[in-house]
């Protein structure tokens, strides 16, 4: 059993004794405080919060306390009901909310879920506010809504459709030259909301043919839901026998995107983003952003076409802060995560898929020939175990003065790049462990960096 308190909210697993999981006794103390933050931030005494959730089992459990506690603390609810993250996202804009909370515990297993946490912008809270709504938390620093006050929950389920329509209307979408295409499209949504949206999206965007697989929202998901290459072999098999041009794989809330070339081979979940940051560049140059543990191949392709390329710390919020500041045109993260600002600031697999396939049609080209045509790199993850008497900050210290010579970048960890390769240290937030993240042109090479890392710290 796990429960875990951070910054980025609570998270945790189904069941257990008191104070062991993601029971509803926590989840209504974390709701009221973050409708304390939101109300002392926002200075409302009244509002809305929206409300979205993914189709994981313990969804609706956890939907009822969220809703009955914001409700017991006087904010209206808009419920979307079963919903991606993006979408919800979206909604919190659309109804003018004071903020959002997305049940969801993304790509973890279906015994997981947690609470994801937005602004009135529908963006995710940054780490100071999340360490407020922690100290709330903890506290217990909230006062309930007097019974004149109460707030009332209000259903939507308009927000799907409304998503799709925002994707279908983005420029460099163009739903023609898609139909024209006569695409075959295979999809992968693991049980969960993608199974609904994604595919929709796909008829409305004109794709001839569309071959549903996990695409039953129930919350069973068929096999472990990350969109990482050992965990989809049912799909890859499926397209091994020729029966799509291009197949996409969603985590249970739809803001990662793996892509499956027409002959059953990963595209690599690194190149979703390189791949649509290269179409969208070749339209409207500018430039990009993505976290120091993704490929360099985004950095070649935005210098291809004029722009610049900078990495922020790991998380979205991070990412989202320096596209802002840096005004990029596109970003996200290697994981198979596109930002599109035209869009709005927040992962999205729909926007993902869109672009994908337009860049498909005009292309003219399979899935393995865009693929062949980007610049080709290897990343290697291992990682280090610690123990209590280790003292990371130090290793980190002593990994920085032996590598003071090379382009050391030290917001987020240490990472060190070299003119043919990196490598990035970082201690994990959620495990004792230091990841070692190492790129390079081979495979051969990336597993050797990291090695070679690894042996040094030890
Ligand atoms: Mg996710």
């Amino acid at each position: 059993m796990s429960l875990i308190k951070s910054i980025s909210g609570i998270r945790g697993t189904i069941g257990g004794r008191a104070g062991d999981g993601l029971n509803p006794v926590d989840i209504a103390k974390f709701t009221a405080a973050y409708a304390t933050f939101i109300k002392r931030s926002s200075g409302a005494k009244k509002g809305t919060i929206v409300v979205g959730r993914d189709a994981r089992l313990s969804g609706r459990m956890v939907n009822d306390v969220v809703v009955g506690t914001l409700c017991g603390m006087g904010l209206d609810v808009v419920n979307i009901g079963l919903a991606t993250t993006p979408t919800t996202e979206l909604a919190v804009v659309g109804e003018n909310a004071l903020g959002g909370i997305i049940i969801t515990a993304s790509h973890n297993p279906k015994h997981w879920n947690a609470l994801k946490l937005l602004n009135a912008r529908g963006e995710f809270l940054d780490a100071e506010q999340g360490q407020q709504v922690l100290a709330l938390a903890e506290a217990d620093d909230f006062d309930f809504a007097e019974v004149d006050d109460l707030g009332h929950e209000y259903t939507n389920n308009t927000y799907a459709a409304r998503h799709i329509r925002s994707v279908l209307d983005l420029r460099l979408v163009d739903v023609e030259a898609i139909r024209n295409a006569h695409f075959r499209v295979a999809v992968d949504a693991v049980n969960s909301v993608g199974g609904v949206v994604i595919p929709q999206l796909l008829r409305a965007l004109g794709v001839e043919e569309v071959i549903e697989l996990n695409c039953e929202p129930t919350g069973k998901f068929a096999h472990t839901p990350e969109p990482i290459p050992e965990n989809l072999t049912g799909i890859s098999e499926l397209m091994a026998t020729g029966v799509a041009d291009v197949a996409f794989v969603v985590d249970p809330d739809v803001d990662r995107l793996a892509i499956i070339m027409e002959d059953g081979r990963m595209f690599g979940e690194e190149y979703t983003l390189v791949s649509i940051a290269d179409y969208v560049l070749s339209h409207t140059p500018g430039n990009t952003v993505s976290n120091l543990s993704s490929s360099r191949a985004l950095r070649d392709v935005t210098e291809a076409h004029g722009g610049k390329y900078e990495a922020a710390a790991v998380g979205e919020v991070n990412v989202t802060t320096l596209m802002r500041k840096n005004g990029a045109v596109i970003g996200g993260e290697g994981n198979g995560g596109v930002i599109y600002p035209e869009s709005h600031y927040g992962r999205d697999a729909l926007v993902g898929v869109a672009l994908f396939l337009t860049m498909m049609a005009k292309s003219g080209k399979k899935v393995s020939e865009i693929r062949a045509a980007l610049p080709s790199y290897y990343i290697a993850k291992t990682k280090v175990e610690l123990t209590p008497d280790i003292d990371v900050d130090a290793i980190l210290e002593r990994v920085k003065e032996k590598f003071a010579n090379e382009r050391l970048t030290t917001i987020d960890g240490v990472k060190i790049d070299f003119a043919d390769s990196w490598v990035h240290l970082r201690k994990s937030n959620t495990e004792p462990i230091i990841r070692i993240y190492s790129e390079a042109h081979t495979r051969e090479e990336a597993e050797a960096l990291g090695e070679k890392i690894k042996q040094e710290l030890k």
